[in-house]
């Protein structure tokens, strides 16, 4: 079975890891080195027949629209990750609809393709900003989001009773959640991120296992940054360090056994074959 690979494409300034040393007003100050994580990823994919869908950042959509159009002319999707990478809950409801129109206006005039899926930063679509957000993603003539992380396991995400397969909230809009696996009482994530990188293989790919099992799809997200050993090393406070850095230098090679041992496409692809059976579909930019 096919699962699903994702990369959220921002840089390693944006990261949440880093906002105690780094504020967005000090961004343009940073080196740009998202070209170096993300062509790595894009060799993997393309050595491996992968076809991805790279959830990219307005900020770095218009600071980068080079690596944005090479992106779309290597045959992957692009869907949105917001402009500012603001957290759901920091902002007010016009306060999102705006970044996401504009994040969308920035990535549409660089393709010239539709976009039609949508990440949160910080995967923060959550019990409390679902309620009004779920409207907007809809109302900017999105099909998709996948921004719901409903793990019991992190104290942030705050969705744990949102269901951990592809579904659709009331009002239409698809969601495609982060694989999260049952287990012992927990709600653990199965794949993706930090969790990957500080996981053993054999229990990533135990998980995916599981999902494969249970016939559902594994939803994988990644960072161009955590690929990006030469990433400028801040004095972060120790859980932030090992968030940020843990793992990075092994990363690529996990990456590479993953995708050898899974089949992986887009979410446009799992959708389109879905609406095979007449269940949902995705229009194909
Ligand atoms: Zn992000």
């Amino acid at each position: 079975m096919h699962h699903i690979f994702t990369v959220d494409l921002e840089d390693w300034y944006c990261t949440r890891a880093v906002g105690s040393l780094l504020h967005r007003s000090d961004w343009k100050s940073c080196e740009s080195r998202v070209r170096i994580g993300t062509r790595r990823i894009l060799e993997l994919l393309e050595r491996k027949g992968i076809e991805g869908t790279f959830f990219v950042l307005g900020y770095i959509a218009e600071r980068e629209p080079e690596l944005i159009r090479e992106i779309v002319d290597r045959g992957h999707e692009i869907a949105t990750h917001g402009y500012a990478h603001r957290s759901l809950e920091e902002m007010f409801p016009e306060e999102f609809r705006d970044d996401l129109v504009h994040s969308i206006d920035l990535i549409t005039s660089i393709t010239g393709k539709n976009v039609c899926g949508f990440r949160a930063p910080n995967f923060s679509l959550t019990e409390k900003t679902a309620p009004w957000a779920i409207e907007i993603i809809q109302d900017c003539d999105l099909l998709y989001d996948s921004s719901v992380f409903p793990t019991t396991i992190h104290p942030a995400h705050h969705f744990s009773e949102e269901s951990p397969i592809i579904h659709q909230f009331a009002n239409g809009l698809i969601e495609a959640p982060v694989s999260c696996v049952d287990l012992c009482g927990l709600r653990l994530p199965a794949t993706g991120g930090a969790y990957f990188r500080h996981a053993p293989f054999w229990l990533s790919a135990a998980l995916i296992d599981w999902c494969e099992r249970q016939g559902i799809p594994a939803l994988f997200y990644i960072h161009p940054w955590e690929l990006d050993t030469e990433q400028p090393r801040l004095r972060l406070p120790i859980l932030q360090r090992i968030r940020q850095y843990r793992g990075i230098e092994s990363l690529y090679e996990k990456l590479d056994r993953l995708t050898d041992r899974f089949q992986f496409t887009s979410l446009r692809h799992l959708f389109s074959s879905l609406d095979r059976n007449g269940t949902c579909s995705v229009r194909q930019g």
